[in-house]
């Protein structure tokens, strides 16, 4: 079969251009921390709750609290309603995300604890691990936990042959040319550029895995401003 290569965007973006994007901290002024973050058509919103003491008490660590994630998508977040609860893709997301955010945040302070991350996902249209844990470390950040530097993340995907920064739905689909489209979430620490966090659904040769990895770091530099930028405009009186 003939391949087709991807020279076009649906939605006219550059192929290394992350959708627009929001993010705000102090949504929820109840809770320890919050945020949103949204990229394009796709939002998600991140509330932090804790420290306090971890029950059951056989669960506690003497030396350190524990961080808890829990990703969910709401019902009506997509076309097709979403069952309600948990199921496997949502544990295993819940699971990265606690991966990434645990290399930076530092809860020695706070043993015998828990931190709950509820990370909501009202509206999807791809990339929702990625915008959750954009705005999970901003909810962590705005809650005032110890964190060593901040984490950004974004998904580099190959739609064909095209290496293509922050799919949308359309071309996150399997209709391409037979080869689908790959999809490379990826979380990056702030400071020492380090990845926390990389899942590969896909095939790609090294040469491109490299070139993938060198669009995620500069995508990265783009979320980290507006992650940045919000921290600094909402305080927790605001
Ligand atoms: N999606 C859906 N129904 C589901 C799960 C996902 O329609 O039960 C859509 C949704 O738009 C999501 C996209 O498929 O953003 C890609 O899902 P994936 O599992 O690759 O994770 P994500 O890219 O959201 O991190």
């Amino acid at each position: 079969m003939a391949k087709n290569i991807y020279t076009k965007r649906d939605d006219g973006r550059k192929m290394t251009e992350v959708r627009p994007m929001t993010a705000k901290v102090g949504i929820v002024p109840s809770a320890d921390g919050s945020a949103s973050f949204e990229t394009g058509k796709t939002k998600a919103i991140a509330v932090v709750r804790g420290p306090r003491t971890l029950h059951p008490q056989h669960m506690q660590n003497a030396k350190t609290g524990i961080l808890r994630v829990n990703y969910g998508m709401m019902p009506f977040s997509v076309e097709d309603r979403i069952r309600p609860g948990p199921n496997r893709r949502s544990e295993e997301i819940s699971k990265v995300t606690e991966w990434a955010l645990n290399s930076v945040v530092d809860l020695t302070g706070f043993p015998n604890t828990v931190v709950d991350v509820f990370i909501q996902i009202p509206q999807a249209d791809a990339g929702t691990r990625v915008a959750g844990i954009n705005a999970a470390a901003m909810a962590l950040a705005h809650a005032g936990l110890p964190m060593k530097q901040m984490v950004s993340a974004i998904g580099v995907g190959k739609i064909d042959q095209t290496l293509v920064v922050d799919l949308d739905k359309f071309e996150d689909s399997e209709f391409h040319d037979g080869e689908g489209s790959t999809d490379i979430p990826i979380v990056l620490t702030s400071r020492t550029k380090e990845i926390a966090l990389l899942q590969l659904d896909g095939k790609i040769s090294v040469d491109e895995f490299k070139e993938v990895i060198e669009m995620g770091k500069v995508a990265c530099d783009d979320i980290l401003k507006v992650q940045m930028e919000a921290l600094k405009n909402g305080g927790k009186d605001e």
